[in-house]
């Protein structure tokens, strides 16, 4: 057979892949916004179904022939630089699926269909043990993962390897050690300092409004709602489940607008790329995002670098009072720059600062890596998790919702996750220094409510090149510098150190 029908049969075998699994992600989406809660019975076993189909065709000996062929045509350089790009991408997907035995794969599937609802409960009884033989199942499921995978030092690499193709537990260690060590004192340096008035955000602004609100500025960041659409969940995500069907979830507070209306700009950024992802490459593994670190770096950066800007709110301060008139009018610019800047030690990871944020990440990781080397046994679990949040941030949580049952990941088996949220930290701020010498009005455009340059400049950058180039090569590529903290490190010194005048 000719390299071009190999190529097209390689196209047409992940075509389908992918089909199963917008399928798939949509059964998902639905399980968290609107089924029955006697759904599950039926729902848990469609979701197992749908993954043990994708797993079969991943691993079919079919697309392993092709990809050998289509190897040896990359070697002589007959392929593009594109084609080649997805016969490696679609190979490491290949490999990694038919190293894991089908068996398991359908039980993790299952598994945690079932461990979500239970988790759900749990949190809301804050009671862990309703939840330990759930997450018991998982973590030994997933450990099994892991000895299937393979890795070089520990198990819980092939668990980042899902996530962060190429990063490691050690490579982790040394840098969450050195961000710790930078963070830690500035952030006591800051909460020592004059106290910043969050009253502002922490005011009774109406739920329908704030999401409406929240719409608007998902809007003027470019997010196609005929793309897209949003709902309410128990807790936000981004659900991509083609580039023309990008499903937001929020949820929101009555007293404090922080949490619908960075949770929307936050995943309304995931939304973003999930949309902007190359249309040529739609259905491959190369019309996929990079990595999720660099997915994240997507979503912190409209959150963080512009939703906490001084410029966003010059323009949307005005539009607040507009939704708000009763509640926001005495507001100014400055007021609200500070407000939503407040740093404070906090329970809740998604309700944390850009300051303390990634002491929660680094907890979280610290806790999966001993879980994953043995060094921890999931009765002492709560023990540790309140013992660290105490060590970090200076708190200890008053009972298991606001401490170890707080997030979803466990519950979905993503062990391995959370680090890309502090890879997506640092990535973001790179990649904004980046837009800013780029864009040289920038600023001024945000000011004026103008976000669009930003969007198109990630379009460009990051989100049209889908998997095309994998994290660390695309970081260096649109930055010129290898990926590290020292961007993320100047941008919060400058901003907290002005604010808090330290
Ligand atoms: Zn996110």
């Amino acid at each position: 057979m000719g390299i071009r029908e190999d190529l097209t049969s390689l196209c047409a075998a992940f075509a389908e892949i992918h089909d199963l699994h917008a399928a798939s992600s949509l059964l998902s989406w639905d399980q968290e916004t609107c089924m029955p809660q006697k759904g599950l019975a039926g729902r848990a076993p469609a979701l197992a179904a749908l993954a043990g189909l994708c797993h079969e065709k991943l691993c079919a000996p079919r697309v392993g022939d092709l990809l050998e062929r289509l190897a040896e045509r990359t070697a002589a350089e007959d392929l593009s630089a594109e084609e080649a790009a997805l016969v490696r991408e679609a190979r490491r997907d290949h490999e990694r699926a038919s190293k894991v035995p089908a068996a398991i794969v359908r039980e993790v599937a299952e598994a945690s269909s079932k461990a979500l609802v239970a988790w759900q409960q749990a949190r809301a009884a804050s009671r862990f043990q309703d939840f330990a033989p759930h997450l018991s199942r998982l973590v030994s499921l997933k450990k099994r993962t892991a000895e299937a995978l393979g890795y070089a030092e520990t198990p819980y690499d092939a668990l980042l390897d899902e996530f962060e193709p190429g990063v490691t537990t050690s490579f982790l260690q040394r840098l969450f050690l050195e961000l710790r060590a930078e963070l830690k004192p500035f952030v006591q340096e800051v909460l020592a300092a004059r106290k910043v008035d969050a009253e502002p955000v922490r005011r009774r602004y109406e739920p329908a409004r704030q999401i409406a609100f929240a719409t608007e500025v998902a809007r003027s960041m470019g997010f196609d709602f005929e793309a897209g659409r949003i709902d309410r969940a128990a807790h936000p995500f981004c659900s991509g489940i083609h580039r023309g069907d990008v499903r937001l979830t929020w949820r929101s507070s009555d007293d404090d607008l922080r949490p619908a209306l960075f949770g929307v700009i936050h995943e309304a950024g995931h939304g973003l790329y999930e949309q902007g992802l190359p249309e040529a490459w739609a259905r491959t593994p190369l019309g996929e995002a990079s990595s999720y670190g660099i997915h994240e770096s997507q979503s912190r950066l409209w959150e963080n670098l512009v939703g906490r800007g001084r410029a966003f709110w010059k323009h949307f301060l005005p539009r607040l009072q507009d939704f708000f008139p009763g509640v926001a009018a005495d507001l100014d610019v400055e007021a609200m720059y500070r407000a939503v800047n407040e740093v404070t030690p906090s329970f809740i990871r998604t309700e944390a600062d850009e300051l303390t944020y990634n002491l929660h990440i680094v907890l979280r990781f610290e806790i999966e890596r001993d879980l994953f080397a043995g060094k921890l046994a999931l009765e002492d679990l709560p023990e540790a998790w309140n013992n660290g949040t105490e060590a970090l941030l200076g708190i200890r949580p008053g009972n298991d919702a606001q401490g170890l049952l707080q997030d979803i990941h466990w519950s979905m088996g993503s062990f391995g996750y959370f680090p890309s949220y502090t890879l997506g930290n640092l990535y973001a701020a790179q990649l904004f220094d980046a837009a800013l010498s780029d864009i040289p009005d920038l600023e001024a455009r945000i000011a004026q409510g103008d976000l669009l340059p930003l969007r198109e400049w990630l379009r460009e950058k990051v989100h049209a090149r889908g998997r095309l180039l994998q994290a660390r090569d695309l970081i260096r590529d649109v930055t010129g510098r290898e990926p590290g903290m020292e961007a993320f490190l100047a941008q919060v010194r400058r901003k907290f150190g002005e604010i808090y005048g330290v």
